[in-house]
């Protein structure tokens, strides 16, 4: 197999692997995408956008028109739902000092993605290739080789190098038989959109997080289609209970209504099941083929850190590959990338999001106590609540690892 073609290949078209398109597109390269779908899915997925992603974001000139289409959110709080005390309240103007962006932009994937492909449309060096499924992986010394499956039936392209950028189910992942070690949630996460809106009548700020011994919740706002906007509402569900049991009109109220007791029904726009994972593949390299976001990933949404550490992964990547296809650098630099974006998957995102999640559900009254307590003498405390952000927003995961250097690389 020679590489006859110096395309950078892409598998997934979700907002990593578009991500990653657009950042090697406006270094020059050529670039090939293929996603199975006709379009970016809809679904209510990741929205929270911190600012160490904005930062990257932000060179691609995206956050203006995120904020545009999204909200902007200065301020997350969490709560004690039994009590319905206002636990703490972190502002990210702490957070001024250190980045360009002390606040989180609530914009759902689905249209940042949209935001990058219409970028991808002027850029002719990158070639988006929708409904066109990658089902085999294949390499050699100097090149990479997929088959695709599309409308106009199997085809074989020829790159430099390959990004599984597929999602969770990753089939390079799987075609490169890289191990993805860790656990599933025995409960499912039902989320529940709402137009009923939380802060004029509850006065809860569009992310809010409450804790509860019993059931745990999430709430955040997004803009949907324009003002008034729409709430998202997340809770554990019980595992002995069937899709169907959880997914009925009589038992998406009777949450919404345990949850947040209100005298009129609840209009539900949108009801969601998600099975949620901790995982980390055991190396995001395999030679010419490059693991990013959920193919690489995975973690529960609490925090909001998955697709953050996604689009982290492709801005890394696509300085790497740049550095070595156009200036001549190492290829050890792509083992750099694993190096450093492992790193972040396992001692920031996992750790902090099954952290975060073990905060909100603790039963013992003790226990409880104490996280209560600590977060709000975190809260009060200016140099205590910047280091909490800190971790929280990913600025601290994105220093750490640009301390590491080729040094660290094994071999
Ligand atoms: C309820 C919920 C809330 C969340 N909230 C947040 C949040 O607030 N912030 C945050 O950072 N993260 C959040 N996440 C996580 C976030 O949604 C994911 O991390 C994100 O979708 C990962 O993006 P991705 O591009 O890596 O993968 P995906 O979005 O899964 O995209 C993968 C793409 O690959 C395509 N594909 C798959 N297989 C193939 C194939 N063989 N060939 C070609 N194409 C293929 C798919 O069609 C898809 O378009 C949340 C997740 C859930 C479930």
């Amino acid at each position: 197999m020679a590489a006859k073609d110096p395309h950078i290949l892409i598998a997934g078209g979700g907002p990593v692997g578009l991500f990653a398109a657009l950042l090697l597109g406006r270094r020059g390269l050529r670039v090939r995408l293929f996603d199975e779908n006709a379009s970016p899915q809809a679904d209510p997925r990741a929205a929270t956008t911190h600012p160490a992603t904005l930062e990257l974001l932000g060179e691609a000139g995206l956050v203006e028109d995120m904020a545009r289409v999204g909200l902007v959110a200065p301020i997350f709080q969490f709560w004690d739902r039994p009590s319905g005390t206002l636990i703490a309240e972190f502002d990210h103007a702490v957070l001024k000092g250190d980045t360009d962006y002390p606040y989180v932009i609530q914009c759902e994937q689905f249209k940042t993605a949209q935001l990058i492909l219409e970028r991808l449309k002027a850029l002719p060096n990158v070639e988006v290739m929708q409904s066109h499924r990658v089902v085999e992986v294949e390499q050699s010394g100097d090149a990479v080789e997929v088959v695709v499956d599309g409308p106009d039936g199997r085809g074989v392209h020829a790159g430099a190098y390959l990004i599984g950028a597929d999602g969770g189910r990753s089939t390079v992942r799987h075609q490169c038989g890289i191990d993805f070690a860790g656990f599933t949630w025995p409960e499912r996460f039902i989320v529940l959109t709402t137009p009923f809106d939380f802060a004029a009548s509850r006065g809860y700020c569009p992310r809010s997080y409450f804790a509860d011994p019993e059931e745990w919740c999430n709430c955040f706002k997004v803009s949907a289609d324009g003002p008034p906007g729409l709430w998202r509402t997340v809770y554990p569900t019980d595992p002995a209970l069937s899709e169907a049991q959880l997914m009925s009109d009589e038992a998406v109220q009777a949450r919404l209504q345990k949850f947040f007791p209100s005298a009129a029904p609840y209009a539900i726009v949108h009801r969601n099941l998600y099975v949620t994972h901790q995982r980390v593949a055991a190396r995001f390299r395999h030679g010419r083929v490059l693991l990013a976001g959920d193919a690489a990933h995975v973690n529960n949404p609490i925090g909001g850190m998955g697709l953050n550490g996604g689009f982290q992964d492709a801005a890394n990547l696509a300085e790497k590959l740049g550095a070595v296809l156009l200036d001549g650098a190492s290829d050890r630099l792509l083992d750099l990338y694993n190096l450093q974006r492992r790193a972040v998957a396992t001692e920031f995102v996992q750790e902090q999001s099954i952290a975060n999640k073990n905060r909100l559900e603790a039963r013992d009254p003790e226990m409880r106590r104490h996280n209560l307590d600590e977060l709000r003498r975190i809260a009060d405390d200016p140099a205590r609540a910047r280091q909490f952000l800190l971790r929280a927003s990913l600025l601290a995961a994105q220093r750490r690892v640009a301390a590491m250097t080729l040094d660290e690389v094994r071999g």
